[in-house]
């Protein structure tokens, strides 16, 4: 495959993927109103529900975005995996802390792309078979060890989801100021399959409540975190263990409560979700600030509290943004493209001249697909 928008120097990748409409959404005879133009190109169209709406009507119909790379329904799960994550295997070996974290509304495809099926695995498995592989490759002078844990943050607390049995679990800063969860499950080095089944096991132990939006809604972030371990195999310099962390997350769904006719208990479970994606979303903006200005406010949140480490300093950082093609999602979607946005905004600021010329180009193409649409209804 191309290589698609795979940046070394680059702290923060923002990448978008518009899943397949699903069955449901054909049911409803819902239309596909969001395109991959190009590899980073999207375009989303309003829908336009009522024709009379003439303020509607007059707005410019469609709005073009741009990613670090876009995917749509033809991506694979490997193709997926290697323009935003296999990147970061090097430079966990060599020390470097990262993260990669799933965004979007529920039921958009966040799951599918971080934990994914037997048949097509997603983001967790490769990453652990290419770190595997890589460190069996890697120089002779090093010992490593990977070892692997899965929780989850709902409601701002902490399970261990391969050890539901152990309840509640706190936050403890360590001798070296790093954030660990006390108590932690952590499995060590073991083959793809068993990780897999590890971790659709503690995937069935999510929180999962159901709400208007989504029967399987899910309610909580969670994260697969993945520890390496390096020391020097020369006696003298044993005492050096260096530590490097890679934190995968399928954040819980970013629709808003209101929209989800959250009453009650969820409205509450609400608040804190938007809490620690509006805390994710904060620090994201602030690290990506190119005069390095702005204050990083990691204690707002559990989620952010212990994404210190991953999220500061010499890491990378990914972000999946998910949307669902359908013209039923059209607000959703444009929440989500927003969001994504921003959190590359500063970044992209010397971009913009190029936006200008592309964005003529995605209008065409955008009116061809409508073209084309009406030939085949003729
Ligand atoms: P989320 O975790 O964001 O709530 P899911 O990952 O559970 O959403 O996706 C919802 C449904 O859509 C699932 O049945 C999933 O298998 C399917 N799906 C999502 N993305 C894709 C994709 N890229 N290709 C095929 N099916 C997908
Ligand atoms: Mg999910």
């Amino acid at each position: 495959m191309k290589d698609t928008g795979e940046s070394k120097d680059q702290q923060l990748t923002v990448a978008l993927r518009i899943r397949p409409l699903s069955d449901a959404e054909l049911e409803e005879s819902a239309t596909i109103v969001a395109h991959r133009v190009d590899q980073q190109m999207v375009v989303l169209m309003d829908p336009l529900e009522d024709p009379d709406d003439v303020l509607r009507a007059n707005r410019s119909r469609e709005k073009t975005y741009m990613f670090d790379v876009a995917f749509d329904y033809s991506a694979s799960q490997e193709e997926v995996y290697r323009a935003t994550t296999k990147g970061l295997i090097e430079g966990l070996i060599s020390g470097y802390n990262a993260t990669v974290f799933a965004y979007g509304p529920t039921g958009c495809g966040k799951t599918y792309t971080m934990l994914g099926t037997d048949k097509e695995p997603g983001i967790y498995v490769r990453t652990l078979n290419d770190l595997f592989r890589a460190i069996e490759e890697t120089s002779d002078d090093m010992l490593y060890s990977v070892s692997m844990s899965y929780l989850e943050i709902y409601n701002e607390m902490i399970r261990d989801l391969l050890n539901p049995a152990s309840g509640f679990l706190d936050l403890r800063e360590d001798s070296k100021g790093v954030i660990q969860v006390a108590g932690i499950t952590e499995v060590s080095t073991i083959n793809a399959q068993e990780i897999m089944e590890l971790l659709v096991k503690g995937n069935r132990q999510r929180t999962q409540e159901p709400t208007a939006a989504n029967q399987t809604s899910s309610r909580s972030h969670a994260l697969l975190q993945v520890s390496v371990k390096q020391q020097s195999r020369s006696p003298h310099l044993q005492q050096e263990v260096r530590f490097a962390r890679l934190f995968m997350i399928d954040l819980a769904g970013s629709e808003r409560a209101a929209q989800t006719q959250n009453r009650g208990q969820r409205l509450k479970e609400g608040a804190h979700i938007n809490r620690s994606l509006l805390a994710l979303g904060n620090c994201i903006n602030a690290l990506s600030d190119k005069n390095g200005h702005k204050y990083v406010n990691y204690r707002d949140s559990k989620l952010t509290r212990l994404l210190k480490d991953s999220l500061g300093g010499n890491s990378r950082t990914v972000m999946i943004a998910h949307i669902s093609p359908a013209s039923t999602a059209f607000e959703e979607s444009r929440n989500t493209l927003t969001y994504a946005d921003r959190a590359k905004s500063i970044r992209t600021r010397v971009k913009k001249n190029l936006l200008n010329v592309t964005y003529h180009i995605a209008q065409y193409t955008s009116i061809i697909t409508e073209l084309r649409g009406e030939i085949q209804r003729l």
